[in-house]
């Protein structure tokens, strides 16, 4: 079954065009890697996706409905940023029940959700702190953690491991690919990392200046990169 859907997707920004007719089928249970260079078009074609930037022409379809008008909220899906972006007055326990709250979720639910989502992150011990008394590894936790909770359909990640230490990236890369085998959500996840594209992805899709370059399962575009620009991006020998 297909969870996300783009058809003929375009991004103008004035007269700058940055995204160029993309098409993409998501499958559901799908964890698809977006790469490609610095100012390639990633985040904002993840925007788009998340309904956080304006989608210029095209198509675009979640669980079957056509999303194009509808805000990030009406979505059923979650994003995860690269900064955290988490709110600093509020505990971890208070950041990842903000969402549900505004949404008008039962407290009891809220409760439940935001216990499981900590036990399964290994943040219970965290809940009543505030996001400065944590580490970048453990704020990065409560991030996915606000996500998790929403219950989505869908997981929107933007280089979620970037503002790491070598080191963490690795446990938090692992951590990521256990989530995901857990919970089997449709996942579209942006980096740079090759590591991490090649480990946790299903399929990658390269993009070269808003295009899509390859589209394909890892070990194919290892094996059989379309263009000396794969090979380099996915580190095939050449
Ligand atoms: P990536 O995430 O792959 O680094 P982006 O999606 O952030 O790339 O950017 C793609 C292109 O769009 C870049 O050329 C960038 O300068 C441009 N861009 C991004 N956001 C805006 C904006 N708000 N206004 C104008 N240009 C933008
Ligand atoms: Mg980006």
């Amino acid at each position: 079954m297909t969870a996300i859907t783009l058809r003929q997707i375009r991004k103008t920004y004035s007269s700058l065009q940055v995204i160029h007719d993309i098409d993409i089928a998501i499958a559901s249970g799908e964890f698809l890697v977006l790469v490609g260079p610095s100012g390639c078009g990633k985040s904002t074609l993840l925007r788009m996706i998340a309904g956080l930037e304006e989608i210029s022409g095209g198509i675009l379809e979640i669980g079957g409905k056509v999303v194009n008008a509808l805000p990030p909220s009406d979505r059923d899906i979650a994003m995860v940023f690269q900064d955290y972006a988490l709110y600093p007055h509020m505990s971890v326990r208070e950041n990842m029940a903000f969402g549900l709250k505004m949404r008008g979720t039962a407290e009891d639910t809220i409760d439940r959700r935001v216990s499981h989502a900590a036990d399964i992150l290994k943040i219970q011990p965290f809940l009543d702190r505030r996001p400065a008394q944590l580490s970048g590894g453990q704020r990065q936790r409560v991030a996915m953690g606000r996500a998790i909770v929403r219950e989505p359909s869908a997981f929107l990640f933007d280089e979620p491991l970037s503002n790491l230490d070598a080191a963490l990236r690795v446990e938090m890369r692992l951590e990521i690919a256990k989530l995901h085998n857990r919970m089997k959500a449709t996942t579209v996840y942006v980096t740079h990392d090759q590591v991490e594209a090649m480990t946790l992805a299903d399929r990658i899709v390269v993009l070269n200046a808003g295009r899509i370059e390859q589209i394909g399962q890892p070990l194919d575009l290892y094996h059989r990169p379309a263009s000396l620009f794969v090979a380099r991006f996915i580190g095939s020998p050449t």
